[in-house]
């Protein structure tokens, strides 16, 4: 038997696929002797994984070169419990050449840059993954309708933070409101802010931030992320188009995460769109990583006792007595509030999880 006769891998992983679930299964074929001619896949391809759908992932190889081209690919058996995502860097061996009717499968992934999860309330502690490698996170909010929220802004912000990923804001609709009050919350934080009105989008100032980055869009839905996407990358029904095709299926661009690349005059970046991901799940964050984003003062929290949660009541916080001191500058304080803020985000989904 060949190597390349995998087709009972194939069969395998042909079953329904659901991110949220990576439970074992019976396996009728579990004790079938099993080739060990192997090849160690020293010849796999590294391609960027652009959506999934059903167990199918669309896979971009030979990215900026000539020969670009995207494949379908099914996950190895051996990996069938580990969760491949939009952002991940696949390796794939098999017929890569993207023809159609073609499959190839991924035998690996490579070791992710950052990790976005995302759980169905904070105390579920299984993870869920849905985009990996991004290192830019812009969040859509609208001025009004919906009425803009600085608490679920704050959350995705600290889900930002604790992975690493550098957040950006644009506030959409400011036809209909005015958002500085809204955005007064934002002012000791790191946050570069964009402001979009109808007909008065600001394509060329986002596009440009996101040449050479992975950007992950997220927001409420109604808040004009769709209408944002389309602006920057008018492509994007074609590229997620990719993945119906070759399925077969009507599915459309509301219901998974792809990876849209938007070029503009300065450069390409990646756009990923996470439709219906409302919010993520804070059951993981470690507080220490959302402190790290704020340098000056995570230097001062040296001091603190260990565990310090640097909330107002706090014992001993260093942070908390540099202030009192007179030593932080007026925006010291503020971004001491902020982080405070961001903190209590954290520490509120503790206090609510039942049973602790
Ligand atoms: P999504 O659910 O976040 O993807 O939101 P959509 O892009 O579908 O937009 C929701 C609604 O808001 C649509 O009717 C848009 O036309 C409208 N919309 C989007 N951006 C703006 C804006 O800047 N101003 C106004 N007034 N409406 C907008
Ligand atoms: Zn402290």
């Amino acid at each position: 038997m060949s190597w390349l006769d995998d087709s009972d891998d194939l069969d395998d992983d042909f079953e329904a696929y659901d991110e949220s679930s990576f439970r074992t299964r019976p396996n009728p074929k579990a004790n079938r002797p099993r080739t060990k001619r192997r090849p160690a896949h020293e010849d796999a391809q590294i391609g960027r994984v652009l959506g999934v759908d059903r167990g199918r992932y669309s896979v971009l190889l030979d990215e900026d070169t000539p020969d670009e081209h995207a494949i379908t690919a099914v996950r190895a058996r051996e990996l069938r419990r580990t969760p491949i995502v939009t952002g991940d860097r696949a390796r794939v061996v098999g017929d890569t050449t993207g023809d159609e009717g073609t499959l190839s499968r991924i035998v690996g992934i490579v070791e992710r840059t950052s990790l976005l999860r995302r759980s169905a309330d904070d105390t579920d502690q299984v993870e869920r993954v849905i985009v990996a490698n991004a290192d830019q996170m812009l969040v859509v909010v609208a001025a009004a309708d919906p009425e803009p929220r600085a608490r679920l802004v704050d959350r995705y912000l600290v889900a930002a933070l604790d992975a690493g990923i550098r957040p950006l804001l644009v506030v959409t609709k400011t036809d209909l409101a005015d958002p500085s009050e809204f955005l007064a919350h934002f002012d000791g934080l790191d946050l570069r802010v964009f402001t979009s009105a109808q007909e008065e989008m600001p394509v060329d100032e986002i596009g440009a931030a996101l040449v050479g980055h992975s950007t992950v869009f997220v927001g409420h839905s109604g808040v004009g992320k769709s209408t944002l996407v389309n602006a920057l990358v008018p492509s994007a029904l074609r590229a997620t188009g990719h993945v119906n095709q070759v399925t077969g299926r009507g599915r459309h661009t509301s219901s998974s995460t792809v990876s849209l690349r938007c070029e503009g005059p300065e450069g390409a970046g990646w756009v990923i769109d996470t439709p219906g991901v409302r919010s993520f799940g804070l059951g993981h964050v470690q507080p220490d990583n959302i402190l790290a984003a704020f340098t000056e003062l995570a230097e001062i929290a040296e001091e603190c006792p260990r565990g310090c949660t640097h909330l107002h009541d706090a014992p001993d916080c260093a942070l908390i007595e540099a202030a009192e001191r007179g030593e932080l500058s007026e925006t010291g304080l503020a971004r001491l509030d902020s982080l405070q803020r961001l903190l209590q985000t954290f520490a509120d989904k503790a206090e609510q999880s039942p049973g602790r």
